[in-house]
């Protein structure tokens, strides 16, 4: 699980980067609005934890920009303890959910926790790119009409690419989420892999979903 926290004061920022991963969260940290936007906006997060007053461009204005770029990542809002206005302002501009400062880092966790399982639990069991459809629970996957079938891997791989189309995903990501390897294996596994998945999901079809972008990695998206 990956999580962004986007929070200007280092002490604080770093407290939750050090808790989160000794919980096996992996943790980006910004320190500033518009950087913040850019990095949600540049590669798949699984939550975002935003700070309401950042340098740059403040929380509700970047979340405001994220959801009118259709990014839907879950997002928890920093708040003011007792700002209540800043908190309905806040699930207003699209946040799924807030925490007043301080906290406790326990409370944190628990919460992103909940979060998360929300939100993978009950809002995505289905994914749709243009005609391509993926049900995570029947594990269905129908390019209009026509059936695909998948292996475990394969399913994977297209389900990564699925959860953020227009995302570029590097072969190092992919490696990381499909393989779980923290490591470069070393070979074309990843490239393999896709060619698999754009013979079965791509070939026989005028519009091509898989996209490869050159030197960087693989994006799934309808134009
Ligand atoms: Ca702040």
């Amino acid at each position: 699980m990956k999580i962004l926290v986007i929070e200007d004061e280092k002490k604080i920022a770093n407290l939750i980067q050090k808790g989160l991963k000794e919980q096996g969260y992996s943790v980006d940290l910004s320190h500033e609005g518009k950087e913040g936007l850019d990095r949600a906006c540049a590669s798949p997060y699984d939550a975002i934890l935003l700070d309401i007053m950042l340098p740059g461009l403040d929380g509700l204005s970047l979340l405001r920009m994220l959801r009118d770029r259709k990014i839907a990542t879950p997002v928890m809002i920093l708040t003011a303890r007792g700002d209540v206005s800043e908190r309905v302002a806040g699930l207003d501009c699209g946040a799924d959910d807030y925490l007043a400062k301080p906290f406790a880092m326990d409370e944190l966790v628990a919460r992103l926790r909940a979060l998360l399982r929300r939100v993978t639990g009950e809002n995505i069991s289905f994914y749709k790119v243009g005609d391509l459809s993926m049900n995570l629970v029947s594990r269905e996957v129908l390019r209009g009409q026509r059936r695909i079938e998948l292996t475990a891997r394969e399913f994977r791989l297209l389900e990564h690419l699925m959860r953020s189309p227009g995302h570029t995903l590097t072969r190092t990501q992919i490696i990381e989420r499909v393989w779980e390897y923290h490591f470069d294996p070393g070979t074309n596994l990843v490239d393999v892999y896709i060619q698999r998945l754009r013979r079965k999901v791509d070939d026989s079809e005028a519009m091509k979903l898989i996209h490869t972008i050159r030197g960087v990695g693989y994006a799934i998206r309808t134009e």
